[in-house]
């Protein structure tokens, strides 16, 4: 895989100082440590310099990171857990996997800072164990920051011993969602709940439990020791900092690249992926994975950050970008896609399990020339019928990218069908 050809200047995250591998004393000796002891120093000025950074949630749903801080700060009480989320599994995204593989301790810093901003003493790293190199290198980083005079200083400041452990997830998809994250950290199924209450007011055993994807806390160390303004100069714009791009398909260089939050499409297809594969030509992308939304040829303009995105009419997401050229054919890919949803599915609304299901046996009946109008027609309605009928986002994940190819390539669905 490659990693990062890009411009150094924009890099952070995948910088060489930051990609030390697992040894603790390798990234302490590259500045690492230095945003803890800061956080340490002015704890009160963390949730506030976070906010003046701009940083947004990296998971996928770019929510601003200081006010899910903040949430979890007002609860009362001693008892609060943080988790950092490493379960990634959206098809198309590799970030996490590579953070928390190659450079843990930037990750696991940035979930002490966070745990000491909030006030909880205990610390969850929730990773795949799919992620092999993933899940060792935490495991690793864990016992070694366990050790560390830094975590016994968090403790004076925390008022008591903190509980730092790396806890794998079931490994499935619907692993990742939040409040499934709450489910599985107890000791359960991975089952969704409802949201609200959210996780920050009521999460693991019901106390209030900060999650954040670890491409998020990642950014915290940086911002500590270098700064607001240095992270908000990163970006492009009024987008703050970088963001990294799981991008693939077909394209010449497939990769993790990190650019500045705001950098456009054709900078991160054709810079860095060196454009298309074989002199195909540029049809779509799927974004942030198949839970998000297509962008094509008129969008290679758009800056990627997560209001340019929105306006186009699609999301950012995960930062993951699937390349797909001419002669591809889209109902194709969104037939894949809505099945790993389907087989994703918990179980537990039917709506969502039966719902995926057929609106999975419906694309592929479209996509192999059996679908009549009739069958075009009802996953239109499917299209409108579902989206909020299950208590978490997977249903709505899979109509969006339905929803979405049909208003981009509406054509291509109907030239498909029996006497189309
Ligand atoms: P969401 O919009 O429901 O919530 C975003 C975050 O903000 C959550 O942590 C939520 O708890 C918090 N939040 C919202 N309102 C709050 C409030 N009032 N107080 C405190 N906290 C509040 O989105 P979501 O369902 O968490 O995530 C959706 C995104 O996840 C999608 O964009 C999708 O791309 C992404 N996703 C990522 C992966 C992956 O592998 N990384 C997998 C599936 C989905």
């Amino acid at each position: 895989m490659t990693t990062t050809t890009n411009d150094v200047t924009s890099r952070v995250l995948t910088a060489p100082d930051s990609l030390v591998g697992a040894s603790l004393a390798g990234w302490l000796a590259a500045g690492g440590g230095t945003g803890l002891r800061r956080a340490l120093d002015d704890r009160a000025g963390i949730i506030g310099l976070i906010e003046r950074a701009g940083l947004r949630g990296l998971g996928g749903a770019g929510f601003p990171t200081h006010r899910k801080w903040a949430a979890v700060a007002a609860e009362p009480g001693p008892e609060k857990v943080v988790i950092c989320n490493g379960n990634e599994d959206e098809p198309g995204t590799f970030k996490d996997r590579v953070l928390l593989g190659r450079t843990p301790h930037q990750v696991i810093e940035g979930a002490l800072i966070a745990a000491l901003a909030v006030g909880a003493r205990r610390v969850v790293m929730y990773v795949n164990p799919h992620l092999t190199e993933a899940i060792e290198a935490v495991g690793e980083a864990v016992r070694q920051w366990r050790a560390h005079a830094l975590l016994a200083a968090l403790e004076t400041a925390l008022g008591g011993p903190v509980l730092l452990e790396l806890r794998p997830s079931s490994g499935r998809y619907i692993g990742g969602e939040e409040t499934a994250v709450v489910a599985s950290v107890e000791g359960g199924f991975p089952f969704p709940r409802r949201k609200p209450p959210y996780p920050a007011q009521s999460g693991v055993h019901g106390l209030p439990t900060l999650i954040n994807n670890a491409e998020t806390l990642a950014n915290v160390p940086h911002i500590l020791r270098h700064g607001a303004a240095w992270f908000r100069a990163l970006g492009r714009g009024e987008a703050a900092g970088t963001k990294l791009f799981s991008l693939s398909g077909d394209v010449q260089r497939p990769g993790l690249y990190e650019l500045p939050m705001g950098a456009t499409l054709a900078e991160l297809i054709f810079d860095c992926g060196g454009g298309m594969l074989m002199g195909r030509e540029f049809k779509a992308v799927f974004t942030g994975g198949p839970s998000n939304t297509l962008l094509s040829r008129d969008d290679l303009d758009v800056a990627l950050d997560f209001e340019s995105v929105r306006a186009r009419g699609s999301r950012l997401g995960t930062g993951a970008m699937i390349v797909v050229s001419e002669g591809t054919s889209i109902p194709r890919k969104v037939t894949e896609f809505v099945e790993f949803f389907a087989e994703g599915s918990c179980g537990q609304c039917p709506p969502c399990k039966t719902g995926t299901y057929q609106l999975a046996t419906l694309l592929r009946r479209i996509d192999t020339g059996h679908a009549t109008r009739a069958d075009l027609e009802q996953v239109r309605q499917l299209c409108g019928l579902l989206p909020g009928s299950g208590r978490c986002g997977l249903i709505d994940g899979a109509i969006t990218v339905v929803a979405s190819s049909l208003e981009r390539f509406g054509a291509e669905y109907e030239r498909m069908l029996i006497g189309g």
